[in-house]
């Protein structure tokens, strides 16, 4: 049985005005800065109508499109973590009195927030990041909550961008899991609509509120093939066959010397990547020393203060610092969580300012792996110093 429905752009425009209605804090995609990125949006008049992007290792530009596609690029800078994990978040505050301090734990947001675009690969990633903050044995309470209000509007991906490898990491481009609703956009023939499909109760529930008109054969078969063929335009592939073997058996690996002649450390490819969740605590006080708050700020492996402990810090060079970001995304993560830590979104090329491509990288060491093991006595690789 056909259960995909059809709305047109006013439809959209509806459905944003009953999330807002619904109390809910309405994100999506917006321009600022000449990038798309995630902003509070009120009506559709506030999306990237007719914009497109172009993306590149170390390169994002925004282009016109020939047509008014509403969802008609990739992805930007931004991903959904800065609203479920924000950079800074306080965790406490402290007053001084007449015994001594009391302490204030900072209430847990209780924001509902209604997550416009949300493509399969960050869907993904915030399925890993609930692994991270809910599902271990610590739970972030500040997480869970802004989580479990929030209600996601995935749209299924037109076009993909030269650095997505989705399909290599398996996470898109159609979105199967973690939506509530899903959206496909159509332009054909001059016509522009979006087939929606709810993929929980509550995204029933909202359907139920909008003007739907049951799909065609026709157009499912339009939104199939507009998926199918985004899954035929990755710009990138990785192989991920025994890629966390791959990985620790190459820990001395000479590519690693090589990525820090170009790595700049400087942390971009965490702050970008959607599933990157390590986080510092400061402390600060006001001038009285009367009160005093405790704050969580994003920190990067790419620190020199990150893995900084008594005696100063254990990776005080860039390759060790590459080698841990990489190899902890796309094999130690497997050890840690199940899954690897890469949605293939392919943000940390794009955004990385020399262009270092994780995708490359990790052929690099593969092929001369495959090498090393065809002609054993051939010089080819490991380094001797760490
Ligand atoms: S490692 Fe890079 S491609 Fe993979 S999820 Fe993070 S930003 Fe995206
Ligand atoms: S890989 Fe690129 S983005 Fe990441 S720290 Fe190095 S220079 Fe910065």
């Amino acid at each position: 049985m056909n259960e995909s429905s059809v709305i047109d752009k006013n439809g959209l425009d509806l459905l944003i005005k009953i999330l807002a209605g619904k109390g809910y804090l309405v994100v999506g995609p917006t321009i600022r800065d000449e990038a798309i990125v995630y902003d509070t949006v009120s009506s559709i008049a506030d999306l990237p109508m007719g914009w497109t992007d172009e993306q590149e290792g170390g390169i994002y530009r925004l282009k016109k499109r020939s047509d008014n596609a509403l969802f008609g690029f990739t992805l930007g800078p931004h991903s959904w973590k800065q609203f479920l994990h924000p950079s800074e978040k306080r965790l406490w505050q402290a007053n001084r009195n007449d015994s001594g301090f009391e302490i204030i734990p900072e209430k847990a947001d209780e924001k509902k927030y209604a997550f416009l675009g949300a493509r399969s690969c960050e869907l993904h990633a915030v399925a890993i990041q609930d692994k991270v903050f809910i599902e271990g044995s610590h739970t972030d309470q500040h997480y869970q909550s802004l989580r479990q209000n929030a209600l996601f509007i995935a749209v299924n991906c037109g076009q993909a961008g030269n650095t997505c490898f989705c399909v290599s990491m398996q996470t898109g481009p159609k979105v199967e899991a973690g939506h509530d609703l899903v959206l496909t956009e159509i332009l054909q023939d001059g016509d522009h609509y979006f087939l929606i499909e709810a993929g929980s109760e509550a995204g029933k529930n909202i359907l139920k509120e909008l003007k739907i008109k049951p799909a065609t054969n026709d157009e499912t078969e339009r939104a199939e093939a507009i998926v199918a063929n985004t899954a035929k335009q990755m710009g990138r592939t990785m192989e991920t066959k025994n890629i966390k073997q791959l990985l620790y058996d190459n820990l001395e690996h000479s590519s690693w010397d090589d990525i820090a002649g170009r790595c700049l450390s400087c942390a971009n490819c965490t702050m970008v990547c959607p599933t990157c969740f390590c986080s510092t605590v400061e402390d600060v006080t006001d001038v009285t020393g009367d009160h005093a708050e405790r704050w969580q700020k994003w920190d990067s492996c790419f620190t020199m203060d990150f893995s900084s402990i008594h005696g100063g810090a254990v990776r005080n060079t860039t390759k060790s610092r590459y080698r841990q970001w990489m190899t902890h995304k796309l094999a130690s993560w497997q050890d840690q969580f199940d899954s690897s830590g890469c949605v293939g979104c392919g943000r940390c090329i794009t955004w990385c300012p020399v262009g270092i491509d994780l995708t490359r990288e990790v052929s690099v060491i593969r092929e001369s792996n495959t090498r090393q093991k065809e002609n054993p006595s051939g010089s080819e690789a490991q380094n001797e110093d760490s």
